[in-house]
């Protein structure tokens, strides 16, 4: 599994295992994980040369904090993006509003399209009655 968490997200995620530790069976992992969390925030020098040594292109990309995992034999692996069309997966509707339930408006069960104005898991008009609904002094 693999989450993208800026500084500020981990030092809250260190904070709260710190402050776990001593609270029973969460100690062991709790500082494992803390060590993990440390021995990736330690950057190899050579990181930089070998995310940058990666031929990207439109389909191929790496991002400038990538994962990069010296291999065995020499060199290294670096986490890349790896763009995968509808079509590879056996999709041939193009039309982005039919790509499964992750469209489905959570409230209304329509779907929408992915990159129109829904938020949150909503369609445009269920997002918009919850948004009056959260915030009626600015809806009006
Ligand atoms: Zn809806």
């Amino acid at each position: 599994m693999w989450l993208n968490l800026d500084d500020k997200e981990i030092a809250i995620i260190k904070f709260a295992l710190a402050s776990a530790i001593g609270d029973g069976p969460a100690v062991d992992h709790g500082a494992a994980i803390i060590a993990k969390i440390q021995a990736n925030e330690a950057e190899n020098p050579l990181d930089a040369a070998y995310r940058n040594a990666v031929e990207t292109n439109d389909e191929l990309e790496v991002d400038d904090d990538a994962i990069v995992s010296l291999g065995a034999d020499p060199g290294a692996w670096v986490h890349a993006w790896v763009w995968v069309t509808n079509e590879q997966i056996g999709i041939t509707d193009i039309d982005d509003a039919d790509r499964g339930d992750a469209n489905n408006c959570r409230t209304c069960g329509e779907k929408y399209d992915p990159y129109g104005d829904g938020y949150d898991g909503e369609c445009p008009d269920c997002a918009d009655k919850t948004y009056a609904k959260e915030f009626p002094e600015e809806a009006e």
